[in-house]
């Protein structure tokens, strides 16, 4: 006797993609069944997914909830949306699992620092989460065993800033001795490093440059946070960690070409390097800064040419972009719009809901991936990268149940007034060829036909670990 079957016609699961009947008992799948198999009298619930598409729960590596922007107003500082409300969007658009990250400062133990974090998350999250560790500055020499202690308790990625990324916001590089210490506890303890590259003396050299030229407007960052920069930090950051033994690293947001090969060299020398690609990358270039709220496009490091952009989509198909994250920051277009210029632009993005729509229509429909490789790049390869494969991430026996059913009947114009995380989407006007009609999170039934059946406090705290296999060559 199971709680709930899921009949589907285009089920992805490591067998392939095809009819089966998803079973679940609790909180996790029970069986992976040929249809029929089991008869309806057989569960508490049936649910028939026959002409949509059954796919594990997304997953996003990569958000920020509750993240202090500065005000230019002056006073405090503006803080995004939390858990709450990213999380019940993420659940609305097919997405199950989300990790943030817990920023250490100066002063504290890295313990503080999770625990400071766990109070924004316990209990106020629909999805489940955890948290990459975010170190920052200079590293004082007793933190390093305490990364090691981390790793070991389910924190196994640490992020790590090559950059300050605008003048004003220095403390946040760390430099490269310090980078060559905390590799050595990665690779030894069983770690990954979670890095933010970009050249920072060529990123603030520019800074100087364009305010010195008098051209100071956003619509100029291309400029600022260069493909050139991204290739020489790629290079250099990959290289120490090949240097470390080959430290395992996920270069988050690779924005350009010059990101794409430094990569593909590494991973071409069997280092275990991955890329994470944003979906703003993906969708568009620098030139979507000159459209009316031309920042809601932007994020660090930049949008980039045409040609980086078609670099991204074939780093998909040759193995060196793994994930597609959103990098979420969720306010409100006042907010996302408040900086005009180079030095002052927010970071980020809403877009944790319609991702998994969206890039279903640019892969599957548009550019004819196969259902397995949709789902590895919005779920699968995240749970194997982020230590919570088998638990997350694929729909088979002894996984959580989280399940996600998209349904080609309800494909739609994205418009933010239908979303659920504020005031703007960048994808206003996006004709999306699904959306989700159903989203189980460990058995539990959270959206289904638009309708939200959460409770905050469904979402729990995951402890991650990285599998060798992983961790040793280029895997994935
Ligand atoms: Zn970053
Ligand atoms: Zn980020």
């Amino acid at each position: 006797m199971f709680d709930l079957i899921i009949r589907g016609d285009q089920v992805v699961t490591p067998q392939g993609s095809g009819a089966w009947d998803v079973c679940i008992s609790g909180e996790t799948i029970a069986a992976i069944a040929a249809p029929g198999t089991f008869d309806d009298g057989q569960a508490g619930r049936v649910i028939d997914a026959t002409g949509k598409i059954v796919i594990p729960g997304g997953i996003d590596p990569h958000i920020h909830s509750l993240w202090p922007m500065p005000s230019l107003e002056g006073g405090d500082p503006i803080m995004t949306d939390g858990p709450d409300v990213v999380s019940r969007a993420a659940i609305h658009g097919g997405t199950t699992t989300l990790l943030d990250f817990a920023t250490w400062h100066e002063g504290q133990t890295i313990d503080e620092a999770v625990n400071i974090r766990k109070q924004d998350w316990s209990g106020k999250c629909f999805a489940d989460y955890g948290y990459h560790i975010m170190l920052q500055g200079a590293i004082p020499p007793e933190l390093l065993p305490q990364i090691a202690e981390a790793i070991q308790e389910g924190y196994p990625s640490v992020k790590i800033f090559t950059t300050d990324i605008t003048p004003s916001r220095r403390g946040r590089k760390i430099t490269h001795g310090h980078i060559w210490e905390i590799f050595k506890v990665l690779k030894r303890e069983g770690g990954i490093g979670a890095i933010h590259a970009e050249d920072d003396e060529i990123v603030m050299h520019m800074y100087d440059v364009l305010s010195r030229e008098g051209r100071t407007g956003f619509e100029n960052l291309a400029e600022v946070h260069n493909s050139m920069s991204e290739d020489l930090s790629f290079r250099r950051i990959i290289r120490l960690a090949e240097h470390v033994e080959g430290t395992p690293l996920y270069m988050m947001h690779v924005s350009a070409a010059t990101g794409v090969a430094a990569i593909e060299a590494a991973r071409a020398r069997g280092y275990p390097i991955y890329g994470e690609t944003l979906h703003q990358y993906l969708m568009f270039t620098h030139e979507h800064y000159k459209r009316p709220n031309g920042q809601i496009y932007h994020t660090y490091p930049s949008l980039k040419e045409s040609s980086d952009q078609e670099a991204l989509w074939e780093g998909q198909l040759r193995g060196s972009i793994s994930t597609v994250a959103t990098d979420e920051i969720c306010c409100t277009l006042s907010t996302k719009t408040q900086g005009h210029r180079i030095d002052d632009c927010t970071g980020g993005n809403a877009g944790c809901e319609p991702r998994v729509a969206v890039m279903y229509t640019e892969m599957v429909k548009k550019r004819g991936y196969s259902l397995a490789k949709f789902t590895d790049l919005v779920s699968t390869n995240a749970a194997k990268l982020m230590g919570m494969y088998p638990k997350k991430g694929v729909l088979a026996a002894g996984s959580d149940a989280d399940i996600t059913v998209l349904d080609p009947a309800e494909g739609r114009t994205v418009t933010a007034a239908r979303l659920h995380e504020t005031d703007y989407t960048p994808w206003e006007g996006y004709e999306a060829e699904v959306w989700p009609s159903l989203v189980v999170l460990r058995g539990k039934v959270m959206m289904q036909d638009g309708e939200f059946l959460g409770d905050v406090k469904d979402g729990q705290h995951l402890k991650r670990k990285v599998a060798e296999a992983i961790r040793q060559r280029p895997v994935l």
